[in-house]
């Protein structure tokens, strides 16, 4: 999306209804960034200029018989749509960071109700998430995870499912942002 003049920011499409022409994301309204500005700010008809679709992470996860989700609140776009296309079919769960200003206690996507949730430590963002990984018996086979959210976060919580043994290639990890 063009946020702002010469600005973009990225958002991962959430569902998709071809024969109406519409499509959904999910944007998290963070203080601070020319991002979290625009999502404040937008009103039913305004018109936005969009670049893409550009392919991403594949959230195809055919085969797999249990998904991990391991991110923040702006993985959730991503999280409800693997959720739509594997709910009744694969076991989901995983965990959730959010900051501060983010209240999901009151918000009714379904993929929330198999994730824990849990405050961002904003000094040591991802420090949630290799706790829940830690309690977790995650060596099962057939599993795929996805890790998304804060870029120091994903790549430490990638480095250590690794060193707990779970295969790269089961590992679908994107940083979506990063502090300035
Ligand atoms: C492939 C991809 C897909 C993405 N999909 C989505 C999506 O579906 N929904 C969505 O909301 N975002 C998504 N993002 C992230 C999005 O593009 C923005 O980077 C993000 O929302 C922050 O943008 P911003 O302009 O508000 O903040 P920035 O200008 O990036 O940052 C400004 C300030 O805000 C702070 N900040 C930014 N994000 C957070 C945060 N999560 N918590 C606390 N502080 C923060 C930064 O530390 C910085 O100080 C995606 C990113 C990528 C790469």
């Amino acid at each position: 999306m063009s946020v702002d003049t010469g600005v973009r920011r990225q958002y991962t499409v959430c569902a998709l209804h071809r024969a109406r022409g519409v499509f959904e994301v999910l944007g998290v309204a963070h203080e601070g960034g020319p991002g979290g500005r625009w999502v404040r700010k937008l009103a039913v008809g305004d018109v936005v200029a969009l670049f893409g679709p550009k392919a991403d992470l594949d959230a195809r996860t055919a085969g797999a018989q249990t998904l991990v989700l391991l991110g923040d609140e702006t993985a959730l776009g991503l999280y409800e749509a693997v959720n739509r296309l594997r709910r009744g079919s694969a076991s989901i769960r995983g965990a959730l960071e959010h900051g501060a200003a983010v209240n999901l206690q009151t918000c009714e996507l379904p993929v929330l109700a198999g994730l824990g949730l849990f405050p961002r430590d904003e000094d040591r963002p991802g420090a949630a998430l290799h706790h829940w990984i830690r309690e977790q018996d995650i060596h099962t086979p057939q599993t795929v995870f996805f890790v998304n959210g804060h870029g120091a976060a994903v790549r430490s919580l990638r480095l250590a499912l690794i060193s707990m043994g779970v295969r790269g290639v089961a590992i679908r990890s994107r940083a979506f942002w990063g502090r300035a």
